[in-house]
C-alpha cells in the first residue's frame, strides 16, 4: 500500500524555529491542520508555547477547545451565525461587516470580536477605512469587546508588485484604526508575507499556515527571502512500491491511450500509487520520483498506478518516493501553484498513514 509518513518531530522543530523568529504565532489550523491532523498539531504547537489558533469552521474550534482546554485562544476566521457554539466554546469571532454587527448586536454583546479589513481579499470584513472607523465607533457605543485587528494579503505569495501596494494600504488603514482603538492583538501576515518581509513592527502576531506544516509558501530559489537562515524541515514523505516489472519492446505502449511508448527495448516499473492517492497530476506528469536514491522519470500516470523508469538494480518491492527530503512539496510550486493545494488534496483514505514522533 502506498504510504504517507508524517514526522511530527520535524513539525515540532519547525514550530520552535518559527516561534523564535516571529513576534508570536497564531497557528492557522483550518482543514484539519492542512490535513496533518488537527488534534496532533494543536497539541504539539501548544507544547512549544503557541497558544493562539485560527480556523474557518466552528466544528474545528470546538475540537481545539476540547483538546487544549481553557487556556487556548481560538479565533474563527469565517463570519459565524452559530452564536451558541462560539459562546459555549469561548471562540473569538470575526466582524463580517458593519451591517452584520448591527443585525446581530444582541448575539455578539458578550462575545470577543476581531475587526477584519477586507483589503483586496474581499471575502469578509470592512471594505474601506470609513467602514473600519464606523465599526470601531459602533463597538464603542455599544461597549462591545473589540480585541483584534487583522487583514489577509491576497498577493503575498506572488511577485508581481501588487503585494507592495496592498501592504501599503493595509498598514495605512491600521495606522488610522489605531488612533481610535487600542487593539490587544494585530495580525496581518501569512507565511509568505512573513518569509519575505520578516515581522511588521505594528503587529503582535504572525498568522502562519503552510510554513508551520513544513513547506515554503513560494519558490524560494527564485524569489527573495528575508528570513534567510530559517530552517524548515520536511515532515512529509510519500511513497509507493514497485509491484511489477515489465519489459517493453521498442514501440510498445503501456497504460491508457498510449500514455507511454517505449523508445527502445527496456524494463519499466509499475508502482502502486497514483493521483487517486491525492498526488496532484501536475506533480506526476513529466516529473520524476526517487528510487534507491536515484532520480527516475515518471512515464505514465494513472489513478492507482504509475509507470516509472528503472535501472538494472531495481526489483519488486523497492520504494518509489514521490515526496521526501530530496523532492519536497515546495520544489513543485512552479508546476502546481500553492503548496497548500497538494497538502489539502492528499487522500488519507487511500494512503497508509505512518506517524513518526
Ligand atoms: C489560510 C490562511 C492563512 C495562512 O496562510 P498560509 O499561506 O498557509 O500561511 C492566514 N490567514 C488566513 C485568513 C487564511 O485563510
Amino acid at each position: 500500500m502506498a504510504t504517507i509518513e508524517l514526522n511530527y518531530n520535524n513539525i515540532r522543530q519547525n514550530a520552535i524555529n518559527l516561534k523564535e523568529r516571529s513576534q508570536d504565532i497564531i497557528a492557522v489550523v483550518k482543514n484539519n491542520a492542512y490535513n496533518l491532523n488537527l488534534r496532533e498539531c494543536v497539541k504539539l504547537y501548544s507544547e512549544v508555547g503557541i497558544n493562539y489558533f485560527a480556523t474557518t469552521k466552528e466544528e474545528e474550534c470546538k475540537v481545539i477547545r476540547e483538546t487544549l482546554g481553557e487556556d487556548a485562544n481560538i479565533f474563527l476566521l469565517n463570519p459565524t451565525y452559530n452564536f451558541d457554539l462560539v459562546r459555549e466554546y469561548n471562540v473569538e469571532i470575526n466582524i463580517a461587516s458593519l451591517e452584520y454587527l448591527k443585525e446581530n448586536l444582541e448575539n455578539v454583546r458578550d462575545l470577543t470580536l476581531q475587526l477584519e479589513f477586507a483589503g483586496s481579499m474581499r471575502r469578509a470584513g470592512a471594505r474601506n477605512l470609513e467602514e473600519v472607523l464606523e465599526i470601531i465607533n459602533f463597538c464603542k457605543e455599544n461597549t462591545l469587546k473589540l480585541k483584534g485587528f487583522w487583514s489577509h494579503f491576497s498577493f503575498a505569495d506572488e511577485f508581481d508588485g501588487f503585494y507592495e501596494k496592498e501592504k501599503e494600504l493595509v498598514l495605512k488603514v491600521l495606522d488610522e484604526a489605531q488612533k481610535h482603538h487600542d487593539f490587544e492583538v494585530i495580525h496581518l501576515q501569512n507565511s509568505a508575507s512573513f518569509l519575505r518581509d520578516g515581522v511588521f513592527e505594528k503587529t503582535t502576531h504572525q498568522r502562519l499556515g503552510i510554513i508551520l506544516y513544513g513547506a515554503m509558501p513560494y519558490n524560494v530559489k527564485e524569489n527573495p527571502v528575508a528570513l534567510k537562515d530559517l530552517i524548515i524541515k520536511n515532515p512529509i514523505t510519500v511513497y509507493g512500491e514497485i509491484i511489477n516489472i515489465v519489459t517493453l519492446n521498442k514501440g510498445e505502449c503501456i497504460g491508457y491511450s498510449n500514455s507511454y511508448i517505449a523508445d527502445a527495448k527496456k524494463k519499466v516499473g509499475v508502482v502502486n500509487i497514483g493521483y487517486g492517492d491525492g498526488i496532484l497530476r501536475d506533480r506526476l506528469k513529466g516529473q520524476t520520483c526517487i528510487i534507491n536514491g536515484k532520480e527516475r522519470n515518471i512515464y505514465s500516470t494513472m489513478m492507482s498506478h504509475l509507470v516509472v523508469e528503472i535501472g538494472e538494480e531495481e526489483s519488486i518491492g523497492d520504494r518509489v518516493y514521490i515526496y521526501d527530503d530530496k523532492q519536497q512539496l515546495h520544489d513543485y510550486t512552479k508546476y502546481f501553484g500553492p503548496n497548500s493545494v497538494q497538502l489539502a488534496a492528499l487522500n488519507y483514505n487511500s494512503l497508509k498513514v505512518k506517524k513518526i514522533y
